[in-house]
């Protein structure tokens, strides 16, 4: 089972996918990345492997699928509908803080030539403001007053809108992963038994 985003799902030059524990889902045949919890963005310069050290994946070649894995952290896809460029970021607290969701934006206008008022962003499963209570000092990175609960999603949201991207043209998690143990892995539930789930996009050759 793979999640769609219905605003993706519209754009018929692309095919994308949120993958959840049960998708048959892996990266072969996938153009991937060391995550580092950056907001490093690459060009996918390779159809199969591993491009770099980053968290964000940039295309304009029809056929490579970009991909990120995420267990709690925000697997966020971004389409440019004028350009038929596509984005796959891996947004966790630390990716968030340091606006990956933006840097994906600002590298897609200077390799392709992106505006933000022609991206459709879909925000994939991650963990709910539910479910991530955080310490101080991540709090602190977003504004919070003390320790309490933090909207990853949310946070993302507000830098794309931020940025230009259009709220009508956002995509919400729809789940919690923490939540959801029959759908989704969590870092935060399972530790070392969590899995990771592979999230995709491509420009459909
Ligand atoms: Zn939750």
């Amino acid at each position: 089972m793979v999640l769609i985003s219905p605003l993706l799902e519209e754009l018929l030059w692309l095919e994308h996918g949120f993958g959840t524990r049960h998708a048959p889902l892996d990266q072969s045949g996938m153009a991937i990345l060391k995550q580092v919890h950056s907001s490093l963005v690459l060009v996918a310069d390779r159809r199969e492997g591993c491009v770099g050290e980053a968290d964000a994946l940039i295309t304009v070649e029809p056929g490579v699928k970009i991909s990120v894995r995420t267990a709690d952290c925000f697997p966020i896809l971004l389409a440019d509908t004028r350009r038929r460029a596509v984005a796959a970021v891996h947004a966790g607290w630390r990716g968030t803080a340091d606006r990956v969701v933006v840097q994906s934006l600002l590298k897609m206008q200077a390799e392709f030539g992106t505006k933000p008022e022609d991206v459709i962003a879909a925000i994939g499963p991650g963990i709910g403001a539910c479910c991530y209570e955080v310490g101080e000092e991540v709090a602190s990175r977003f504004g919070m007053e003390g320790a309490g609960k933090l909207d990853l999603a949310a946070e993302n949201r507000r830098q794309l809108t931020g940025h230009g991207v259009l709220a009508t043209r956002i995509t919400p998690p729809g789940a919690c992963t923490f939540c959801d143990s029959a759908r989704f892995y969590s870092w935060r539930r399972d530790r070392e038994l969590a899995g990771r789930m592979i999230s995709y996009i491509r420009v459909i050759p």
